[in-house]
Formats: structure tokens, sequence, C-alpha cells
């Protein structure tokens, strides 16, 4: 890290800015100790004097993108022929045999890609949702740690579990779930050891039970004790596919939320993946817990799994923000891209006056308010310095009028500069230090090797 300075740094005059609130950030803002100091509104001057200043004037400015949900190491199984066209339950069962043998090498080059290429989209802070943890792979979230710290980035990493294997009923086979027991004690020393719980934290722990059909109830019971004791978030999948909705009714005798409120879960600690089937009571019941959603349109749209009702959720007082999710079922982790999915997939759900504004903000202060993580997701005075900058000049904006709108209708897709607490992460839309190249050959090797088995 370069050391922290007291220097200001103005970011001058955008071409345009997304604040995601109601400030006016044409004259910029002034960046000092890793945080905003200053939102200047058109031809406004800084109140004190900036050492520094960067020319925004070919630039659209905006608070870096947050992604509430992902699958790091799902960046080995991208587009694998066997399951390109399948739903989530035969897609899962094809791909637990391959993931079962992910090694620890694997996985830091799977969360290196992931990062790097969410980075690369204007992304500055990710959850992750890790829960394999086969032989050898116990230290599966501190790797990702190092990833996380090596790119410069903010995470949320939450420690997955799945204890309910298929001689219990299960989905995964057996070999891919663990004892609770082991669950909670890592679960406990990780947050221990990483979650950092202030306003500049880089990383961040949560608990997270995979899905209905892969772990036990006690489980559920357990981490949500956990959490509130170590006072960490919680996260889980929850009414993804109607498959998982009949797999709660004929094991547990209950509906999603039922079930969710019978763990202990339905609180506002609590963020769901995906998020798609639930009733009009359902919705108010999570919008009055403040429980919040993780939507993944690009997933739900490639495994079929339906359509999130996203403005009814925001309207019951549901916190929602995007994912890209995992990348065997996206396959790409570019967040621009995903806010440009939420878009379209919420107006045809919902008619063509869902603003581009909307999508932008579900991507930011919407998923910010998802980790719990207020003091991002904003250009605001007081918030991190965490910011995305895009440039309108190639091939695919020329001709567009509107800004903020190119952003999405053009499908902006890579960011010319990303900072991360005050600290340039990507310049002129390169990573510093980081050999993409010679990352993409040993990462494509491990996915080769992988699926050989
Ligand atoms: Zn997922």
């Amino acid at each position: 890290m370069t050391p922290a300075t007291s220097q200001r740094l103005w970011i001058k005059n955008p071409q345009a800015a997304f604040t995601a609130n109601q400030l006016d950030a044409s004259g910029g803002i002034v960046v000092a100790d890793g945080v905003i100091a200053e939102v200047l509104a058109a031809g406004q001057q800084p109140a004190a004097p900036c050492q520094a200043t960067f020319d925004a004037s070919n630039h659209v400015l905006m608070p870096g993108l947050i992604n509430t949900h992902h699958h790091f190491y799902q960046t080995l199984t991208r587009a694998w022929g066997p399951v390109a066209n399948a739903p989530l339950f035969p897609w899962l069962q094809n791909l637990y045999p391959v993931w079962a043998r992910l090694t620890p090498r694997d996985l830091e080059l799977a969360a290196t890609v992931a990062l790097a290429e969410l980075l690369l989209s204007g992304c500055t802070t990710a959850a992750d949702h890790h829960y394999l943890f086969p032989g050898g792979l116990e230290d599966a979230i501190d790797i990702e740690v190092a990833a996380v710290r090596a790119l410069g980035m903010r995470a949320t990493l939450t420690r997955g579990s799945m204890t309910l294997g298929t001689d219990d009923g299960g989905l995964p086979p057996q070999s891919t779930v663990q004892a609770p027991e082991m669950v909670l004690a890592d679960s406990e020393r990780l947050v221990r050891q990483y979650h950092q719980p202030g306003a500049d934290a880089e990383i961040q722990i949560a608990f997270a039970p995979c899905s209905p059909f892969s772990v036990t109830k006690e489980i559920m019971t357990e981490s949500a004790l956990l959490a509130e004791r170590l006072d960490v978030r919680l996260h889980t999948h929850l009414a993804e596919t109607l498959d998982e909705e009949d797999f709660c009714r004929e094991r547990f005798g209950l509906r999603t939320v039922d079930y969710l409120d019978s763990v202990g879960w339905l609180t506002d600690r609590t963020w769901l993946g995906h998020g798609i089937h639930f009733s009009d009571d359902e919705i108010r019941r999570l919008g009055a817990a403040g429980t919040a959603v993780a939507h993944c349109p690009t997933s739900n749209m490639r495994l079929a799994s339906g359509t999130a009702r996203v403005l009814e959720l925001e309207a019951a007082g549901v916190p929602v923000g995007l994912g890209v999710d995992g990348s065997a079922s996206n396959d790409a982790s570019n967040m621009i891209l995903e806010a440009r999915q939420a878009l379209y997939l919420q107006r045809l759900r919902y008619g063509a006056d869902v603003p581009v504004e909307r999508a932008l903000g579900w991507a930011t202060r919407g998923s910010a308010a998802v980790l719990g993580r207020p003091e991002l997701g904003q250009l605001a005075p007081g918030m991190q310095a965490d910011l995305a900058l895009f440039r309108l000049d190639d091939l695919r904006f020329s001709g567009s009028h509107d800004p903020i709108a190119a952003l999405l209708l053009c499908a902006a897709d890579r960011a010319d500069r990303v900072m991360v607490g005050g600290q340039w992460r990507v310049v002129d839309g390169q990573i510093p230090g980081l050999d993409i190249s010679g990352l993409i050959a040993e990462h494509s090797a491990a996915a080769r090797r992988l699926i050989a088995g």
C-alpha cells in the first residue's frame, strides 16, 4: 500500500457524475485520507487548497460498483459444455464432482481472475460465497483474503458450508460435506483473524451455509447464533428455483421464507442470493425484517431460474443489490454489464420506465446496504473514496448523448480508472503490477486439469 497522505486530490470537472444520491458532483470531488472530503457542484471550487488534480473531463465518475454474490472458484468451470444448457439442479449435480477436486493453487488463481475481472469492470468491493473445503483446502478463505489484499480491493468473504449430503437426502455428494463443529470452529477463527468492523474495512467475514438443499437446519441455527455473538452478517441462497421450493416443502414442510424464519435468519443481518420465488406476503415479511436480496439477473436468465420482483421488494423495504453470481452460471464477472442486465430484466417485468440511474443505484448504494457497508456506494462527504471512472471514447459509445445512460445502454464493460480507499487500483484500463497474460495461461491450464480430473 502507498502510505496514506494528507494530500488533497481534486478529481475535477467530470464529463458526468452519478452520485447515487441527490448531490451534484458536476465540479468533481476532493479525496483526502482515503475518503471523499468534498463534493463540488458545477463551477464550485474546493474549500481548501488541493495539492493534486486529476482532469476528469473525459470520464464519467461514479461510486465503485459493489458485487454482493459470487463464487470465485467457478471461474475454472466457465462455459463447460455438459452443463451449458442445464437448469440449477442437474447443473449442480454435474459440477459438484469436478469442484470437489479443487486445490489451493486452483482457488488462488480462480479468485485472482474473478477479482481482477471485477476490478476492471469498476468494482471496488466484492462478496464471495465459498462453500467447498475438500481435504487440503481447509485454508480456502485465507487464500481468498490474500488474493483480495494483493489487488488492493475490499471484500466480504463468506465462510460457506455444506452439511447435508446425498446419504441424508441432500443434493451434494457426501465427499463435499463437512461436520458442523468443524464449520463453526473455522468460522469463528476467520472472524477473529480477519474481520475488520470499521468503516474503512478491507476484509469482512460473514457466515454462509450454502442452500436449503445442501445444509441441515442445525447449521443454519448455529450459524445465526454465532453471527449474532460475533456481530457479523449471514448469507445463503434462497428462493432461487421452484425445485428448491419443492425441496423445502417436502423436507421441512415449509415454504422458503417460513424455513428462513424457523432457523432464526429472518433478520436484517441476512442477505439472500437470488430471492426470486416469493409471494406478496413473503415480500412484506422480508421487508419488515430488513432482510436483503442480492439480485443476480444474468445467472437467473442463464439457468432460467425466474425473475426477481425487485421493485416490489424495494417498495416493501428490502435492501436490493446486484451480484454477478458464480462464473459457472454467468459466466462473466463484470459488474457494469450486470447493472445493464438488471435494468433490462426489470424493464421486462415492470415496463420501460425503470430508469438507468435506478440500476446504477442497485449496483452501488443498494449493494452497499446489502453488505451492511453504508460508508460505501455513494459520492458524498465522509464516504470511502471508492470510485469508478469510465471513458466514452470507444466505438460503442460513438454518437451517444446522455453519458450516464450511455454507460448501460451502450454496454460499457471496462473502467479506465478505479480507486479504492484513495488509491488508484486501475490506471488506463490496466491493473498496475498484474501480469494478466501470465495469469490467463496458468488459470486456463488449471481449468483444463480440473475438468480432466
Ligand atoms: Zn450463487
